[in-house]
């Protein structure tokens, strides 16, 4: 061989390749790899295989990632026992995990403690997974946050169902059969979905309120024209998460908000405390004291919900009050959260990437180093 025909044989067996196959959780239409992000990839030097069929659910079709430069397999089991980095929204099952090649990535979703043989299969195989959901929420990691991309249109979808619940209109209305009140939205939990779901109400033309137990929650919810409902209690916590609160401080933020909700059409609940279920905060004799009418949409419903009520992907009625606790809405919209998934992906596996497209790890890197699982030992 020419040192020029060596060096581009170097080149190619160097080269990384990265696969995606259809997602398999249930009602999951979402992908981790969109045509766009496709390009970048094969831009950046990498080679594409995806499973035939890979983006139906967000409505890409194969030509286009073909168009892309990937390459389209009929196989799962090809795509994925051949990939260096495997990409997936939702935790892959773990006989899904036993076809990587050992020691191959594997970046999403992956709550690897969520299930021990998922766990057990990715030690086995010797993956490096990188769960997204355990990226630090730093300003650099912005661009690869999952969570808050999907919680975006999470909280988007969750207002518009409550809109469709409701039976009455959201804006103020002068009409020649009379005047019509604006509906009063109050949304429980103002992170990214609450503060998504409060801008959508807006659109809509409600009278919006929005609580957190984070103080600095109240200038985001006003930026967005809503009002802050203060309840006396703060429970602002370790990263910019919320804290589990005391009795005492749960006692008080009980007590006024029943009071409070006796005026409210419509709730969008958001609360959560990271690794923890959903804190209860709307009890069933809140409920029983809402107008009949009134519509709750509980968004925490996937880790119990934060209204006792609430049946995890069910609509259920109690005294005229009607009750959703909808699952996976980023799902919903899959367009565009695949896209942002997507994009937040591209943006993580980069890091992964040398100059020629390459795998490599900077375990100095703390965006890599926090983020891996199982986490490395010290030094
Ligand atoms: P989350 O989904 O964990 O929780 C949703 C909201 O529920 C939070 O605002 C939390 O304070 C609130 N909450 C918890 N317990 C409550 C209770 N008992 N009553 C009322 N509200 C309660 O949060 P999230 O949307 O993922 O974001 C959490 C924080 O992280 C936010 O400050 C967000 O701005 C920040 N963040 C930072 C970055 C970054 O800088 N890279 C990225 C994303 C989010």
């Amino acid at each position: 061989m020419t040192d020029t025909a060596e060096q581009a044989a170097q080149a190619t067996a160097a080269k990384v390749i990265i696969g995606a196959v259809r997602e398999t959780a249930a009602g999951e239409r979402r992908v981790a790899l969109t045509p766009e992000t496709c390009k970048k990839l094969v831009a950046a030097g990498a080679t594409v295989r995806i499973e035939r069929g890979l983006g139906s659910g967000a409505h890409a079709a194969d030509a286009a990632y073909a168009d892309a430069g990937a390459e389209v397999h009929d196989s799962a089991d090809a795509v994925l026992g051949s990939a260096d980095i495997v990409v997936c929204v939702q935790p892959p099952p773990a006989a899904a995990i036993a076809t990587m090649k050992s020691g191959a990535v594997l970046v999403g979703m992956l709550q690897p403690q969520g299930d021990a043989a998922r766990g057990e299969a990715i030690q086995a195989r010797g993956i490096v997974a990188f769960p997204l959901e355990r990226l630090p929420r730093t300003t650099r990691a912005q661009a690869m946050d999952i969570l808050s991309s999907q919680a975006g249109m999470a909280g988007y979808k969750a207002m518009l169902i409550a809109a469709q619940l409701a039976p009455k209109f959201f804006p103020m209305l002068t009409t020649a059969a009379g005047t019509i009140r604006p509906s009063k939205v109050l949304v429980i939990g103002a992170g990214v979905a609450g503060l998504q779901a409060i801008a959508t109400a807006k659109r809509l033309g409600a009278q919006v309120e929005g609580f957190d137990v984070r103080p600095e929650t109240r200038e985001q919810i006003e930026s967005l024209g809503g009002k802050f409902l203060d309840l006396g209690v703060s429970a602002a916590g370790e990263g910019g998460y919320a804290r589990q609160l005391t009795d005492e401080e749960r006692a008080l933020q009980q007590q006024r908000l029943a009071d409070h909700l006796k005026n409210v059409d419509v709730i969008v609940a958001t609360a959560a405390v990271p690794g923890r279920p959903a804190p209860k905060i709307v009890s069933a004799a809140m409920v029983a004291g809402m107008k009949p009418g009134s519509v709750i949409v509980d968004l925490a419903a996937e880790t119990g919900g934060n209204c006792e009520l609430t049946r995890p992907g069910e609509i259920v009625m109690h005294d005229g009050v009607t009750v959703s606790g909808p699952l996976n809405l980023a799902s919903s919209g899959a367009m565009h959260a695949s896209d942002m998934f997507a994009r937040n992906v591209f943006n993580f596996v980069s890091l992964l990437l040398d100059k020629q497209g390459a795998l490599r790890f900077d375990w100095n890197d703390e965006l890599l180093a926090k983020t891996v699982w199982p986490e490395r030992a010290a030094g």
